[in-house]
């Protein structure tokens, strides 16, 4: 004799579920550990079906799209950036050979 891991009463050994160890009375109630791994196994079957989607390569390539979009617009933000400064070491030059004049 066995005790069902659900609600502790006694079962025989092949009454009880082989991985859950629960009684046929508990699965047929429906709470049951297994539902668990139940909603694990849906869970990856809507993962799958998201990711075997048509449009999904659609959304890769739109990702891989923005991704290059962003490596543009980085590249153009460096750009800026050295040319800001190059402005500002223009404007610290003007200022020394113009000493006196802003105040
Ligand atoms: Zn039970």
């Amino acid at each position: 004799m066995a005790t069902c891991s659900q609600c502790g009463e006694k079962a025989s050994f092949w009454s009880l579920d082989i991985f859950t160890r629960v009684c046929q009375k508990c699965r047929a109630s429906g709470a049951r550990p297994a539902t668990l791994g139940c909603g694990t196994l849906l869970l990856i079957g809507i993962v799958v079906a998201l990711f075997s989607r048509p449009g999904f390569s659609d959304l890769e390539s739109q990702v891989s799209h923005l991704q290059s979009t962003v490596e543009e617009l980085k590249k153009l933000s460096k750009t800026q950036t050295n040319e800001i400064r190059e402005l500002r070491f223009v404007i610290e030059e003007q200022r020394k050979g113009g000493v006196g004049k802003d105040k």
